[in-house]
């Protein structure tokens, strides 16, 4: 039977390249080598790692603008670790905006380092919002923010002009949607989502905001070190960044951010437009901070959840449950996540209300 893949992360990638990783498994290249068993320093996987690091940097339109980007060990996680390593001076401090789980995460970790202040939050109503009305103090050394929140359904539509470094954790709808990455100095994003398997992160940095903070840095948390390195300090997840490599060409073949863009409001908007006219749903997040990439709803009568459970099981439809934290349905809709699965979601909510009205 079909499945359709609504996880949240790790979760689908375009079959193609299950196909293409799969068949590098057995033998790369026509090597008669397994991409598991060759050397991260040969010929060819070195190849891999540039086109990868210059393919990143092409879809985001950073290409020559000062920019490098890394394939890195650690996840999203650790990141919320280096952002301060590397960006917070001594004596100074870092502006965080906290929209979810995740920004929570970055904004402890900073605290760890110097002062952290917190410029507003949604905590209040469950981060079912983004906060608007903010101001970002300028003496801060950089500014973070997490473009799409995973656990919450919400997205930041508008960014602030601070005139400060910005840092943003794309980790969930990075090449999703066109914007200017160039007003970004630090971007982050684990691969599981939109760009790959777990295991590898990328991190897109302008070099020019590094080397400014007087503290002494572990290696392999020094971005520095990395570029300098070109992404290859220590055996780099050769598998994660081969099968990145792949699902970014897939995105470039198929005409990039911009193509991708278009499907993905398609999609967004045949859900959304359900939950909205199905009585017996409702969405969970402020509507004009909807995410495009997970959609959170919740049922307006819980005592109707098995018989929807069900249904939406025997369609095929898997993953489609709501974080653990908060509950209800989440359906993530990433790149690779088909029209006609969201089509396949919304038949089953029509066919429910009919069912149970
Ligand atoms: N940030 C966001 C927005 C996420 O969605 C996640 C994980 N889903 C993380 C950070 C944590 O990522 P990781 O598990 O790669 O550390």
């Amino acid at each position: 039977m079909k499945k359709h893949n609504y996880s949240a992360g790790p979760c689908i990638l375009p079959q193609e390249v299950f196909q293409k990783s799969a068949a590098a498994i057995l033998d790369f290249n026509g090597s008669g080598l397994s991409i598991l068993e060759i050397s991260h320093r040969s010929k060819d996987f070195i190849a891999v790692m540039e086109q990868a690091r210059a393919l990143a940097l092409d879809l985001l339109g950073l290409t020559g603008k000062g920019y490098q980007a890394l394939f890195l060990h650690g996840g999203a996680s650790l990141e919320f670790l280096m952002t301060p390593y590397n960006l917070m001076t001594k004596a100074g401090k870092a502006a965080y905006l906290e929209t979810g789980t995740w920004a929570a995460g970055a904004i402890k970790e900073a605290k760890a380092f110097g002062e952290t202040v917190v410029v507003a939050s949604s905590k209040d109503q469950n981060f079912s919002y983004i906060p608007k009305d903010y101001t970002v103090p300028t003496d801060a050394d950089y500014f973070h923010c997490t473009s799409n929140n995973t656990i919450f359904g919400t997205q930041m539509k508008t960014f602030p002009n601070t005139g400060i470094p910005m840092v943003c954790d794309m980790s969930s709808d990075i090449f999703s949607r066109q914007m200017d990455f160039s007003k970004f100095d630090l971007i982050y994003a684990g691969a599981q989502k939109n760009m790959g398997p777990a295991g590898v992160t990328l991190v897109v940095v302008k070099e020019s905001i590094l080397g400014k903070t007087g503290r002494q840095i572990p290696n392999m948390l020094n971005l520095q070190q990395h570029i300098e390195k070109e992404s290859m300090y220590n055996t780099p997840p050769v598998f994660a960044v081969y099968t990145s490599l792949l699902t970014l060409q897939w995105l470039k073949n198929l005409g990039g951010i911009a193509a991708i863009e278009q499907i993905n409001n398609a999609k967004a908007e045949l859900l959304y437009n359900e939950i909205d006219r199905n009585p017996l749903f409702k969405g969970t997040a402020v509507n004009e901070d909807r995410s495009v990439m997970n959609a959170t709803f919740v049922l307006a009568d819980e005592s109707h959840a098995p018989v929807f459970d069900e249904m939406w099981k025997a369609a095929g439809i898997s993953g489609l449950t709501g974080h653990r934290s908060v509950g209800g349905y989440r359906a993530s809709m990433y790149n690779a996540l088909p029209l006609e699965s969201v089509q396949v979601l919304v038949d089953v909510m029509r066919e429910f209300e009919q069912k149970v009205s």
